[in-house]
This record gives C-alpha cells, sequence and structure tokens, in this order.
C-alpha cells in the first residue's frame, strides 16, 4: 500500500471513529482508486475523493411505536444522502438489528459507485432502522412503517431522495410507507420504488437484483468462451436477491446446490430445480419460515450455523450480507476448484477475502457491479413514473440486460491490464468514479 492510500484511510477514520464498516468500504475503494486520482491532477486538486467521503447530509431520528401490548417501543432511524452529483439521492431501507451509522454510510458510499455504472441519473443515499421484523405481526410491521415515514416524508421526494428496499424491506413494508407518505403528503407520485404493480411499481423490479447479477456472471464466462451449462452454483441468502439468481441460474441450465438464512444452509446435491425453488419463496415470502424446512420437506443436508462456503462449486455467488465469506472461505471455495465469485450482496468478502481471489487470479466481481441491476431497475421504475406509463416484462428485462452488459464492459475499460487480466474491483470503482467526479467538477465547490 503507498503512502498516499495509507495517508488517506488514516485521515478517514480519525474522522469516522467507530465505523469499521464505512472504512473497510472507504479503504477499499481508495486502493485502486487513489493511484488512478494521482494520475488525474484535476480530480486530485478538488479534493473529489476526500468530498466523496462526506455524506451531504445524515438524517437521524427517534420512531417511537405502540407494539400488539399497547406497550411504547422506541427504534432509531437514518437516513443517509451520500451523494447528488449525478441525480437525486437513490438507495434501499435495510431494518435490521445490525443497522448503525457505519453500516449505513457503509452501504450509501458503496451505492454511489453502484448507482453511477447503471449509466442512469441517480445520486446516492442509504438508510433504515435497527428495528428487527422478525417475530414482529403484521400490525406491528404497519405500525412501525408509519412511524417510521411520519418523520421520513419531510427528508425525501421524488425529485430529492427516492428510497426504496433492501434487508428486512420488501413489497409491503414499501406498501406501508407509500401509504403513510401519501396520507402526510397528499400526492401520488414516485418518492419510493419497488412499489406494487398495481400503484405504480415496474414489472421485474422484484427479480431485477437476482436476475442482473446472473447476466454479469454470463459476461463474465463469456471471457472464457463460457456459459453457465451444467455449472455448480452455491447461493447464500434466501431472501429477495438469492431467489431470482437461483430462478436464472436454473433457467441457464446450471445446478444450484445450496441456499441459506441466517440459522443455517441447504445442500441439495440434486439441485433445486424450479418447483423446489417455489416452495423456499412461498416459505421466506409468505410462511416466513426458516430454511431448515426445506431439508426436512426435499430430504437433503442442512448444516445448521454455518455458510454454504464448503461445498464444492464452479460460482460462489454471496447473497446474504456483508462480510459472510472470509479468509478461510475463500481458501476453500479455490481448493474445491471455484473460479468465479460475484457479489449479490453489498460486501460479502472481507478484503483479506478478496486478496485471495485475486492472488488465485479467478474471476470475483464486486456488489457495486455485479448486483446492481436492483437499483437499476429502480432508475427504470423512476422514469416510467416520470412518464406516467409503464412498460412490458421483455422491455424491462431487456433494459436490465443492457445495463448489466455495460458495466461489465465499463468494468473491462477500466480494469484490464495489458497482460489481459481483469480486476472487476479496479474497473468498477474507476468505472463508477469517473462520471461523479465530471459532475462534481463541473458543478463548482
Ligand atoms: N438496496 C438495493 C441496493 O443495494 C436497491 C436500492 C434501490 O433500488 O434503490 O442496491
Amino acid at each position: 500500500m503507498n503512502e498516499a492510500i495509507r495517508h488517506f484511510i488514516q485521515k478517514v477514520n480519525e474522522r469516522n471513529i467507530g465505523e469499521p464498516e464505512f472504512l473497510q468500504a472507504v479503504s477499499e475503494v481508495a486502493e485502486s482508486l487513489i493511484p488512478y486520482i494521482e494520475s488525474q491532477s484535476q480530480y486530485k486538486k478538488s479534493k473529489i475523493l476526500e468530498r466523496l467521503v462526506e455524506p451531504e447530509r445524515v438524517v437521524i431520528f427517534r420512531v417511537p411505536w405502540l407494539d400488539d401490548k399497547g406497550e411504547v417501543q422506541v427504534n432509531r432511524g437514518f437516513r443517509v444522502q451520500m451523494n447528488s452529483s449525478i441525480g437525486p439521492f437513490k438507495g434501499g431501507l435495510r431494518f435490521h438489528p445490525s443497522v448503525n451509522l457505519s453500516v449505513l454510510k457503509f452501504l450509501a458510499f458503496e451505492q454511489a459507485f453502484k448507482n453511477s455504472l447503471t449509466g442512469l441519473p441517480i445520486g446516492a443515499g442509504k438508510g433504515g432502522s435497527d428495528f428487527d421484523p422478525k417475530g414482529k405481526s403484521e400490525n406491528e410491521v404497519m405500525k412501525f412503517c408509519q412511524s417510521f415515514m411520519t418523520e421520513l416524508y419531510r427528508h425525501v421526494g421524488d425529485d430529492i431522495d427516492i428510497p426504496a428496499g433492501d434487508i428486512g424491506v420488501g413489497k409491503r413494508e414499501i406498501g406501508y410507507l407509500f401509504g403513510q407518505y401519501k396520507r402526510i403528503t397528499g400526492t401520488f407520485n414516485g418518492v419510493l420504488t419497488g412499489k406494487g404493480y398495481e400503484w405504480g411499481g415496474s414489472l421485474i423490479r422484484p427479480e431485477a437484483t437476482g436476475y442482473g447479477l446472473v447476466y454479469f456472471v454470463e459476461e463474465m464466462l463469456k471471457m472464457k468462451d463460457d456459459t453457465l451449462v451444467g455449472k455448480k452454483v452455491t447461493i447464500s441468502g434466501s431472501g429477495n436477491v438469492a431467489q431470482f439468481a437461483a430462478e436464472k441460474c436454473i433457467e441457464k441450465g446450471a445446478k444450484v446446490l445450496t441456499m441459506s438464512d441466517s440459522e443455517g444452509f441447504i445442500y441439495d446435491p440434486a439441485g433445486i430445480d424450479q418447483a423446489k425453488l417455489e416452495y423456499i419463496k412461498d416459505l421466506k415470502d409468505n410462511l416466513r419460515g426458516r430454511i431448515k424446512k426445506y431439508a426436512t420437506k426435499y430430504k437433503c443436508e442442512y448444516f445448521p450455523g454455518e455458510r454454504p462456503w464448503k461445498i464444492k462449486c464452479d460460482i460462489a455467488l454471496p447473497n446474504a450480507t456483508q462480510n459472510e465469506l472470509d479468509l478461510h472461505d475463500a481458501k476453500t471455495l479455490i481448493k474445491n476448484g471455484c473460479f468465479c465469485v460475484a457479489e449479490g450482496a453489498n460486501m460479502p468478502c472481507t478484503p483479506e477475502a478478496i486478496a485471495v481471489f485475486n492472488k488465485a487470479n479467478i474471476f470475483y466481481a464486486p456488489g457495486k457491479a455485479a448486483n446492481a441491476g436492483g437499483v437499476a431497475v429502480s432508475g427504470l421504475e423512476m422514469s416510467q413514473n416520470s412518464q406516467r406509463y409503464s412498460w412490458s416484462r421483455e422491455e424491462v428485462d431487456n433494459k436490465l440486460k443492457g445495463i448489466m452488459q455495460d458495466i461489465h464492459q465499463l468494468c473491462l475499460k477500466y480494469g484490464k491490464d495489458p497482460h489481459g487480466h481483469i480486476n472487476y474491483e479496479k474497473g468498477a470503482n474507476i468505472g463508477g468514479f469517473v462520471k461523479i467526479a465530471e459532475a462534481m467538477l463541473a458543478q463548482g465547490v
């Protein structure tokens, strides 16, 4: 690591004490960006990177609500408005007990690069709460969402900041949040994305992150004249991203071996087919049950408290959460012949794991490139809302595919070295940075 990088990371650390996830995300970006910025005097002089790591605004608020017993509960709400140089703030809301300022700042920072890579005019933000939807009744979730929006509404708007879903926030929560926004402001507009199709949502939005991830993997495989047919794929997670990544893998002829939740993973050597996947979707989305039920129903192995990276595979798709794949997992994957890792979640691989992938020269795609399909279709939802019109499934899917292919091209443009080796991480960081940097330069200090 050169002196300039070390100095920069140290300064960010001093200004953001107690924010390890944010520091991790910034360090990862700084390592590939600073050498590039050193060669671009206009970005260096204008301190673009120093400005990028400072959110434009952070809102922290109290979220009080009444549970089913009539008792008062208090959670903390956040919205990090990271960067609006290329469009209004845009990014999901996460409801999970692990949510804090560090986690949301890391996510908002990643979002800036990701949103830029989509080529759409969307800035970056992220928000959420330490509220845990697990075990809450329908009524409690609604009460919480209403209270959350009772404060958030004054900070968002379809030209200002457009939240969407993330972990713990799906169509149900977006519905309650949207209802409250409409009740308070009296306006029906595209303030949130991930809406139901009947009330302004886009077709393919639920599928977008997972499908987009697999379209990106297909582009990577094309670099080796290869396809997904017959490939063994291990997937972590069983939520929205994992479900539709699995669906697309199955459709493309790959064999999906694993899925997981926070309690453990299932390993189905026969492969999870579409019918079995429908059961998982129902289990997670409607019955709100645990993945271990799959093992009982389909008589396969269940590994409590473990993650699926010890299972032999060609391709690994970490789709659960940050830092879920560490150094040991990375070594195991490579030893077992895995040659491609693409992140459906945000920052699921630790820096040590990424270093191992790079050293072994295997394909590694960071989330900001590989999982950009979700926010890309959110951007397309915004376009449709502005037109008061909706596009067909085919139209949206084709646009999504085109965007993922363009992101892959950008990664090649900035990440391919003279020997033909592709560093997707470097490509995504520089590719995402340039557009924001140009906008910030043009708009002055
Ligand atoms: N939460 C998703 C992400 O990490 C989607 C954000 C959005 O659609 O605005 O990119």
